[in-house]
């Protein structure tokens, strides 16, 4: 896949804060490990190549940090709501507006 300059595959919004789904996923395995240890292993990253650049790795990225959030927050609500809420509380991308 691959996305038009900047902007997210999936919400088509301009990537300003970018982010990507490696360095991501490592800190949101680390948070639902502290809850879930088996939950966490099963957070995968998603990685789709476009023209961001990761500002932690550098690495090319086209999915938006809060695309990514919500995708994983969804996977979250459907195994523990609880934890998805926390999820909520720590990584909000904006997620809060939309789900609370
Ligand atoms: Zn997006
Ligand atoms: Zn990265």
């Amino acid at each position: 896949m691959h996305a038009p300059f900047n902007r997210c595959v999936e919400c088509n919004d301009v990537i300003g804060h970018p982010v990507c789904s490696d360095c991501l996923s490592e800190k949101m395995r680390l948070f639902v490990a502290e809850y879930d240890a088996r939950l966490a292993k099963s957070i995968n990253s998603t990685a789709i190549y476009g023209s961001s650049l990761c500002i932690f790795c550098g690495q090319n990225m086209a999915l938006c940090p809060h695309c990514y959030s919500k995708d994983i927050y969804l996977f979250l609500h459907q195994k523990n709501k609880r934890i998805a809420r926390e999820f909520l509380t720590r990584f909000d991308f904006e997620l809060r507006k939309k789900f609370n």
